[in-house]
């Protein structure tokens, strides 16, 4: 098997102004294969003038990416779809390379990918104001124009997706963007925005760049030329951004970590439930915002529920994401299996019990082993703090208020899982859990045409829906007589 990205035909590279510029003259970072720990290629980091450069196409960008016809912004984001699709496989090899994530879960990112942007095409068609009534003689409107340049940051997790979630509403919009995905992921972002070249959007309307990420998101944001931040990933980087946001007032988009509580009742279907559950658990082996990860299981049925839950993780096949028959690929960096050891001994010296995995696994890659704890203190670091990794948390409740009250104890609120046959409880759930995404009986949260956000600490301003587009833009008020 290759093991470099030039061998699938992609040179590393910032894209400023229309052009690509190489590692030439700048300092470079290794990207690293997560399933052996081996340099795939090295990525250049942006100057003080690429930065500057890329602030001055983003302005340039804005002035005729506002005025383009919505038809054109969204024949060009339909273009770019249709390039995703056509490009999937190599797309997903790209992810997986990069990343880890098994082949086939790769290849679904890229699709998925792929309706958002037909998704952000068709809202483009659709900013709509208003007219108010008024007396003879006055004329009250209400309008929606673009808000102005973006900057947006995401993290590695969703290497395709996250960049499309950044660009593709900013583009529907009439907003230019310029994008710094994550250093660890860099070739994904690169490919997909070949797409955007490819599809003919104008050269200054979206720009990537990448670098120290504390340097770039200073730059960018303390720039007038920037007039909306966007961030995806961990609570305490975008508290750090929104802070450095407030100095020019900037419209934002945080779309954070979360915690997911999964309520699991008596009455549920327990073996459909335990079969979606688990995969949905370790899908990207755990390292996805709204992975379900505090399992609530109400006391009747906690025991069947524990020892099917640790049947089937055990089953699930670790291995290099490239080979058809692995379940779970590695964790994406060198930091995640180091942290999730840690909290799976924190949690075990208060008492939880070992279920399933447990351990790192040998060799150089990031692997960790889809790991099961029962009885879980809720005192536990594990329980209070994302554990983003492949570690399921499970613990016992009696009573609807009991689990109400703890899907509700930590500051995030992104998704909550709940699994009841009783409608009357459903109701209730969906009205009392403080969280963006309430799933009842299944487990998707991610929908083109539904806001995907969260609540409290998790975020606000949600992405994807109309929401996502309306939240790049700025809404006037006119009154002519
Ligand atoms: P991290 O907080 O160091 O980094 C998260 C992302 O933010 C990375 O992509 C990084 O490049 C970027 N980042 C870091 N500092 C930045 C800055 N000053 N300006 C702009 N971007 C910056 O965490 P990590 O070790 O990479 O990942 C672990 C934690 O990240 C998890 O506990 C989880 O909370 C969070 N995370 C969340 C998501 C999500 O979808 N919400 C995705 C990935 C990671």
């Amino acid at each position: 098997m290759a093991d470099t990205l030039a061998d699938l035909g992609l040179d590393l590279g910032l894209y400023i102004a229309g052009e690509w510029r190489s590692a030439l003259g700048r300092d470079t970072q290794p990207v690293l294969n997560p399933a052996t720990g081996e340099s795939l290629d090295h990525l250049p980091l942006a100057t003080t003038q690429d930065l500057d450069d890329a602030l001055e196409a983003s302005e340039r960008g804005f002035k005729a990416w506002r005025t383009t016809p919505p038809e054109a912004r969204a024949a060009v984001l339909h273009r770019a779809a249709a390039l995703i699709r056509e490009r999937a496989d190599m797309l997903a090899a790209i992810v997986t390379r990069e990343q880890g994530k098994p082949l086939a879960e790769a290849r679904g990112e890229a699709i998925y990918s792929a309706a958002l942007l037909d998704f952000h095409a068709g809202e483009a068609m659709r900013s709509y104001g208003r007219v108010l009534p008024r007396p003879p003689g006055l004329r009250s409107l209400v309008v929606k124009q673009p808000v102005g340049p973006v900057a947006a940051f995401c993290a590695w997790n969703f290497p395709v997706i996250n960049p499309v979630r950044k660009i593709s509403p900013a583009l529907a919009a009439g907003c230019s963007v310029i994008l710094k995905p994550s250093e660890e992921t860099p070739a994904s972002a690169i490919a997909v925005m070949r797409c955007f070249q490819d599809a003919g959007l104008p050269g200054d309307v979206a720009q990537l760049v990448f670098g120290v990420p504390d340097t770039v998101s200073r730059t960018l944001l303390a720039s007038p030329v920037t007039r909306k931040l966007s961030f995806t990933g961990s609570v305490p980087v975008g508290k750090q951004l929104m802070r450095l946001a407030a100095d020019t007032v900037m419209r934002m988009t945080m779309e954070l970590g979360g915690h997911s509580p999964v309520l699991v009742f008596d009455d549920c279907d327990l073996e459909a439930t335990l079969d979606t559950l688990v995969a949905h658990k370790f899908r990207n082996a755990g390292q996805v915002c709204v992975s379900p990860t505090r399992f609530h299981v109400q006391e009747g049925i906690y025991d069947r529920f524990a020892a099917g839950f640790a049947e089937r993780t055990a089953r699930i096949r670790v291995g290099d994401g490239r080979d058809a028959a692995t379940g779970m690929g590695p964790t994406a960096n060198p930091r995640r299996p180091g942290a999730i050891e840690a909290m799976v001994e924190d949690a075990r010296s208060i008492g939880a019990r070992l279920l399933a995995g447990g351990r790192r696994l040998g060799g150089d890659g990031f692997f960790f082993e889809p790991t099961v704890l029962g009885d879980v203190s809720h005192d536990a670091r594990a329980m209070n703090e994302e554990p983003f990794g492949p570690l399921a948390l499970l613990s016992r409740f009696s009573t609807e208020e009991e689990a109400i009250a703890e899907a509700n104890r930590l500051p995030y609120g992104l998704a909550a899982y709940c699994f009841t046959q009783n409608g009357r409880r459903q109701a209730l759930l969906g009205d009392a859990i403080e969280a963006g995404m309430i799933v009842i009986n299944n487990v998707r949260t991610s929908w083109t045409d539904a806001p995907f956000g969260g609540v409290k600490e998790s975020g606000f301003g949600s992405e994807d829906g109309p929401e996502g587009v309306e939240a790049h833009m700025m809404t006037k008020a006119i009154h002519a007589s």
